[in-house]
C-alpha cells in the first residue's frame, strides 16, 4: 500500500565534554601539594524517544535544529564539572531515522524505543586523574571532545487520521490547505495528475494528519478513474468528512445526492462501515450556496450526520469542524491499545575501534582509527607536556612500530583523522629505529629519550563542530577507572 510520508530534515547536535582541569593542590606551607584538577562533565547527547501521544512529525518542521548542552569543564579541588543534558526529543511510533544518503539508521518501533541520534562529547580527565606513579603532577589535563552534529531525515509513513471524501471540485483540496499549519512533502505517490493532498491540523490539544481522496467518482470502486488507488488510503483513517459542494451547476447534482453517490462508492469498496463521519457543506459564501446549505441541513440531521457549514474561500466554519474532528479523532487514538517497548536502538560501531589504520597518500601517511582521532581530539597542543602525553599514546598503541615498519622517515608528514579535520605532524620518533624496539615499548621514553617533538606549527585542529563519527559508550570515570589509569593504562581514553 503506497502511504503518505510526512518527512523532515533535522540538524542534530550533541553537547560538548567538559575540559578537564590542571590544578595543584596549594596550602599554607605546602605549597606543593598533588594534582587536584577535576574531570570534565559529559556533553549531553540529542537522543530520539517514542511517544505514543505524538503522532506527527509537525514539531520539526518548525524548528529543525537542536542543540544539546555542554558539559562543564572540571574544577581545581577535585571538582567535576557537571554534564550537559541530554536533549529528548519525542517522536511518533513508526518513525524512520535516515542519514542524509537515505541510509536507514533506526526504524522506531513501540512506545517508549530510544535512538542516539548525537552522542555527547566525553569530558576531558583533569590532571588528578592523569596522574600516575611516572607521572606524579601532569601539568596538563585533557580536553573535552566535541558533540556530535549531524543531519538526520526524519520519515512517518503515515495514514491520515481524517479523510476528506467528495466530488472532484467539492473544495477538498482547498478546505486541507486552510485548516493545516504545515504540509508535509508527499513522497512515493506514483500518480503525476491527481495527488492526494495533507495537512497537519492543530485544534486544542490534538493534533492530527488530514488527506483529501480525489479522484472519486461514481465507478471508482469499480476501478473508473483512480478512486480506487486513492481509497486504499481511506482504509486506516478515524473519520471520514463528506464534503459537499453547495455551489455546483452541474445538472443532477445536489449535496444531499452527491453524499448518497458518494457512499455508495464506499459501501461498494467496503469495509468503511463503522468509521464515524462528518458532513462539511462547503462553499456558503456563496448567496446560493448558503440557500442550499439550509435546504440541505435538516435532512442530513435527520439521517444522523453532524452538519458544519463551511467555507474554504471565507473560512467560515473551519474552527468547528476542525475541533469536531479532532474529538474523533482523539478518542479514536484513546480505544487503541498502546503497543509498549523499551527498546533501546543501538547505533552501528562505525569502525574497529582497537586499531587503526596507516594509508600512504601523497607522500603523507594518514592515521585514522577512533582512538587516535580522539586523543587528538582530547589534546591541548599549547602545552608540550599534553604532547608528548599524546605521542605516548601513539607510541603505546603501536603507531610508531607500524610507521617504522611501512618505511616512514624521521620528519615525514603524519596525518590523523578524517581530512576535513585532520591534525598534521612533521614525524619525529620518540624511538630509534629497528628491533630494539620492541623490547622497549611500554615504557615512558619521555624519560630516556628527549622530549618527543610533535610539530604544532602544522597543527590544524579546529573542529569543535566536527561530525565525529564515534559511537562509543562513555564509561563513567569511576574510581575503578581511576586504579586503571595509576597503571598508565589508559588507552581506553
Ligand atoms: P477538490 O477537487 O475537491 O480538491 O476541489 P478544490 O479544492 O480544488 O476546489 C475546486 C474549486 O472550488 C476551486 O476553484 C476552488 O477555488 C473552489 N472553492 C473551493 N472551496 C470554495 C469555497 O469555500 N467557496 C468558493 N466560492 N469556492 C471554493
Ligand atoms: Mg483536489
Amino acid at each position: 500500500m503506497t502511504t503518505f510520508v510526512d518527512r523532515v530534515e533535522l540538524h542534530v547536535a550533541a553537547g560538548n565534554g567538559g575540559h578537564g582541569c590542571a590544578s595543584v593542590h596549594r596550602e599554607k606551607f605546602k605549597p606543593l601539594g598533588g594534582p587536584d584538577g577535576g574531570n570534565g562533565g559529559e556533553g549531553g547527547s540529542v537522543v530520539l524517544t517514542v511517544d505514543s501521544q505524538v503522532t506527527t512529525l509537525l514539531e520539526y518542521h518548525h524548528s529543525p535544529k537542536r542543540k544539546a548542552t555542554n558539559g562543564k569543564p572540571g574544577a581545581g579541588g577535585h571538582r567535576t564539572g557537571a554534564d550537559g543534558e541530554d536533549l529528548v526529543l519525542l517522536v511518533p511510533d513508526g518513525t524512520v531515522v535516515l542519514d542524509r544518503k537515505g541510509n536507514v539508521l533506526a526504524d522506531l518501533v513501540g512506545h517508549g524505543t530510544t535512538f542516539v541520534a548525537a552522542q555527547g562529547g566525553r569530558g576531558g580527565l583533569g590532571n588528578a586523574a592523569l596522574a600516575s606513579a611516572r607521572r606524579k603532577a601532569p601539568g596538563f589535563a585533557l580536553l573535552g571532545e566535541p558533540g556530535e552534529a549531524r543531519d538526520i531525515v526524519m520519515e512517518l509513513k503515515s495514514v491520515a487520521d481524517v479523510a476528506l471524501v467528495g466530488y472532484p471540485s467539492a473544495g477538498k483540496s482547498s478546505l486541507i490547505s486552510v485548516l493545516s499549519a504545515a504540509k508535509p512533502k508527499i513522497a512515493d505517490y506514483p500518480f503525476t495528475t491527481l495527488i492526494p493532498n495533507l495537512g497537519v491540523v492543530t485544534a486544542g490539544e490534538t493534533v492530527y494528519t488530514i488527506a483529501d481522496v480525489p479522484g472519486l467518482i461514481p465507478g471508482a470502486s469499480q476501478g473508473r478513474g483512480l478512486g480506487l488507488e486513492f481509497l486504499r488510503h481511506v482504509e486506516r483513517c478515524s473519520v471520514l468528512v463528506h464534503v459537499l459542494d453547495c455551489a455546483t451547476l452541474e445538472p443532477g447534482r445536489d449535496p444531499l445526492t452527491d453524499l448518497e453517490t458518494i457512499e455508495a462508492e464506499l459501501a461498494e469498496y467496503g469495509g468503511l462501515d463503522d468509521r464515524p463521519r462528518l458532513v462539511a457543506l462547503n462553499k456558503v459564501d456563496v448567496p446560493d450556496g448558503q440557500d442550499i446549505a439550509d435546504l440541505t441541513r435538516a435532512s442530513l440531521e435527520e439521517r444522523g450526520y453532524r452538519v458544519f457549514e463551511v467555507s474554504a474561500a471565507s473560512r467560515k466554519g473551519l474552527r468547528e469542524l476542525s475541533f469536531a474532528m479532532a474529538g474523533i479523532v482523539a478518542e479514536a487514538r484513546a480505544a487503541k491499545p498502546v503497543e509498549e517497548s523499551t527498546r533501546i536502538v543501538l547505533r552501528p560501531k562505525a569502525v574497529d575501534d582497537a586499531g587503526f589504520t596507516i594509508t600512504e597518500e601523497d607522500g603523507a601517511y594518514h592515521i585514522r582509527g577512533v582512538k587516535p582521532e580522539r586523543w587528538v581530539r582530547q589534546t591541548d597542543f599549547n602545552n608540550d607536556e599534553a604532547v608528548g602525553y599524546l605521542a605516548d599514546r601513539l607510541a603505546r598503541l603501536g603507531v610508531e612500530e607500524q610507521l617504522w615498519k611501512i618505511g616512514a622517515h624521521e620528519g615525514d608528514t603524519v596525518v590523523i583523522g578524517p581530512e576535513e579535520n585532520a591534525v598534521v605532524f612533521d614525524w619525529e620518533p620518540t624511538m630509534a629505529a629497528g628491533a630494539e624496539m620492541l623490547g622497549r615499548r611500554g615504557e615512558d621514553h619521555r624519560f630516556e629519550s628527549p622530549r618527543p617533538a610533535v610539530d604544532r606549527r602544522r597543527e590544524k585542529q579546529k573542529g569543535r563542530d566536527a561530525a565525529e563519527a564515534e559511537f562509543l559508550a562513555f564509561e563513567a570515570l569511576s574510581s575503578g577507572r581511576q586504579a586503571a589509569i595509576e597503571g598508565d593504562d589508559d588507552e581506553d581514553y
